[in-house]
């Protein structure tokens, strides 16, 4: 197996999972009975470029790419995200109706809304129909493809290169890594700027988030490697900022490489910290299974004295986070009654894998659970101040990354 940006034989295993489903399979109640497929959920440092990476498989990057039919717009605090940014980078480029915006994977249109709201013109990527659907409605213009070098040289062919180009939360989840960045070359505006926020891989290591990795997320990004990749590209990072998203993120200021705009120290003072911190060393990343291990133990630990004692554990949020941990600790329905989510599409249906059954929120009550364990930790104080509920039956809130932990 080759490295997805350098080529390189990759060798050294970052974290072994064991198999999983691919972690957007749910099932129905008559898929029960069928075989399930599974795969390796393996992960691989490159020793030559240090990009952390699932195994690539012939036939499966389409499987792993599939609609996950995610509306972004179903969480309150991205959308807040999303309008301060939109505020603020507008400001800072002084973005005006004469500018472009591109965002690529535009989703429902949560971010580009914000822009259709201040008449600066923009174009949302979107491959998925239903979410590009409701970003239609709203008034935002989409293009129903993937980004690569054939869609950007398209729009640069046709007048539409942007001032602003912008992906949250896209990078990693790129098959093909080099394709995408060359693309975001073509398709800037001499003078532009490219903005990616990615999960944070020095976060990921330290915050043992390793529930966070899955079959479609394919890369697992440093600013050491993403200015590996950019300068490949004739790009090059020249302003940062950490936030705190997705258990910490970056968000990267990007241009061409002949653009004159200075590099903000912070840049280097980041490569200084990830150098400092151990990402150009493999001991930092083969020391990192033991630290997954630890959290699985302690969680199925938990779930088994619960069980002893006879209390009712339940669980919030049928993400794909919630299926890594769940497989990866060999949690059933046994130990996990059931899993509540606030999407339509997913209640009444199953955890591919554990086969936990998906619920409404609105049965917490019905069933008074003594326990609610929190899946996607990131939202774990939006969910609470929805569920107050629970407390009143005296159930208690818990999440189990990067510790376990008790939050009520
Ligand atoms: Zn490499």
């Amino acid at each position: 197996m080759k490295c997805r940006h350098c080529d390189h034989q990759l060798e050294y295993i970052f974290l072994d999972l064991g198999y999983a489903p691919a972690s957007n399979a749910y099932l129905s109640k008559e898929d029960l009975g069928a075989p399930e497929t599974t795969f390796p959920l393996k992960i691989y440092v490159c020793d030559q470029c240090w990009l952390v990476q699932t195994k690539d498989y012939a036939d499966a990057d389409e499987l792993f790419s599939a609609d996950y039919a995610y509306f972004s717009s179903t969480s309150q605090s991205w959308l807040q995200h999303a309008a301060s940014y939109t505020e603020k980078i507008t400001k800072r480029l002084k973005l005006e109706k004469n500018s472009f915006v591109i965002e690529v994977a535009s989703n429902d249109g949560y971010l580009l809304k914000n822009f259709i709201a201040t008449g600066i013109p923009c174009l949302g990527v979107e491959p998925t129909d239903s979410t590009a659907d409701a970003a239609e409605k709203m008034g935002v213009p989409v293009l129903r493809e993937f980004f690569g070098v054939a869609t950007a040289v398209a729009l640069a062919e046709g007048g539409k290169s942007a001032d602003l180009i912008c992906g949250n939360n896209v990078y990693a989840h790129v098959p093909d890594i080099n394709d995408f960045t060359q693309g975001l070359r073509i398709a800037l505006k001499e003078g532009g700027t490219v903005n990616l926020e990615f999960p944070h891989l020095m976060r990921l290591i330290e915050q043992n988030q390793f529930d966070t990795i899955y079959h479609e997320h394919f890369s697992y990004l440093s600013l050491t490697v993403v200015s590996r990749i950019f300068a490949q590209a004739g790009l090059r990072v020249f302003d940062l900022e950490e936030l705190p998203t997705h258990g910490g993120s970056l968000r990267i200021y990007g241009c061409h490489d002949r653009d004159s705009r200075a590099m903000e120290p912070v840049v280097l003072e980041m490569l200084e910290r990830e150098k400092a911190f151990g990402l150009q060393d493999l001991s930092v990343y083969r020391g990192f299974q033991q630290k997954a291990n630890k959290v699985k133990n302690d969680f199925i630990g938990f779930l088994v004295e619960q069980k002893r004692k006879g209390k009712s554990v339940s669980a919030y949020g049928a993400a794909a986070k919630g299926n890594t941990l769940m497989n990866y600790a060999g949690i059933k329905n046994d130990l996990i009654d059931f899993v509540c989510d606030a999407a339509p599409s997913k209640q009444g249906r199953f955890m591919p894998g554990s086969h936990i059954p998906i619920l409404s929120p609105a049965e917490l009550a019905n069933h008074k659970p003594d326990w609610v364990v929190i899946l996607p930790w990131n939202f774990a104080d939006e969910i609470i101040e929805q569920q107050q509920q629970v407390l009143s039956w005296g159930g208690k809130f818990i999440i189990a990354v990067p510790e376990l932990r008790v939050l009520t």
